[in-house]
């Protein structure tokens, strides 16, 4: 009997009923609960490049949060590599942040008293590792991303596409199996933003890293082979990237 062609054994993220409240307090001091995910469900297998886009409000950093484990659903099921995330404790969610997934965002979040170096081996000494060895690695990493002459630079010595060359280094040097990116080109220019998009269809084709990516630029989005858009927290659009661009 042939085993049956089940996303499951392949999925990374697996979110079924998702839904994201906020309470806030209004004005006249009465709770207002703001509703701003609705009824989400996705898959994505390992291996897929996931553009995920939308106007500015409807949701896709509450996503993307919630993908990371920075922040949790109110309603709805959340499986990561076949783990409810429900059911892990704080600790358990920190080792998966720390082992399973890279962070890049716009705004780079380096350390900036910190070395590129120091920046790309922080998470490896939050895992343990030893301060030679994990600087070791680094180096390893900031070699492949094209940084090496630039390991004991500060942040503020760095372009943008070097920080955010460095940050992505930082992402990759636990060797997670998925990348989360929100709007890591957003503070880039043209050609920056091209380069840094590179290294990310790179690293997806060579070395199979499952990436899920938010912009709003089209040009930005064409690198992906799937595409989700969401509007006003619902999800209005998944299917095959379509998008062309003349880049
Ligand atoms: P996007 O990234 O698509 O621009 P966000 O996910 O950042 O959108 O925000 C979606 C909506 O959720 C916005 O209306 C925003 O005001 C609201 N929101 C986001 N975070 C919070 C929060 N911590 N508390 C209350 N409302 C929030
Ligand atoms: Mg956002």
């Amino acid at each position: 009997m042939f085993a049956q062609n089940n996303n499951a054994d392949t999925a990374i993220i697996r979110i079924e009923n998702l839904c994201k409240s906020y309470s806030l307090q209004g004005a006249d001091g009465k709770t207002i609960i703001g509703q701003v995910l609705f009824d989400i469900n996705i898959t994505v297998n390992q291996g897929e490049f996931v553009a995920i886009m939308g106007h500015s409000g409807s949701g896709k950093s509450t996503l993307m949060n919630i993908l990371g484990c920075l922040d949790i659903p109110t309603s709805g099921s959340y499986w990561l590599s076949g783990k409810n995330i429900s059911t892990l404790s704080e600790n358990e969610l920190a080792r998966i942040r720390n082992q399973s997934i890279g962070f890049v965002f716009q705004g780079f979040n380096l350390l900036k008293r910190m070395t590129a170096l120091d920046n790309v081996a922080v998470p490896l000494l939050y895992a343990g590792i030893s301060r030679s060895k994990s600087r070791q690695q680094a180096l390893t990493l900031l070699r492949s991303t094209g940084l090496e002459k630039f390991a004991m630079h500060q942040p503020n010595q760095l372009s943008g596409g070097q920080q955010q060359r460095v940050a992505i280094s930082r992402a990759l040097v636990n060797h997670p199996p998925l990348i989360l990116a929100d709007e890591p080109t957003g503070n880039l220019d043209t050609q920056t933003s091209k380069e840094i998009m590179q290294l990310f269809e790179q690293l997806n084709r060579d070395q199979g890293i499952t990436i899920v990516l938010v912009t709003h630029e089209d040009d930005i989005a064409s690198y992906a082979r799937r595409l989700i858009r969401l509007k006003d927290g619902c999800v209005i659009y998944d299917d095959k990237n379509i998008i062309n661009s003349d880049r």
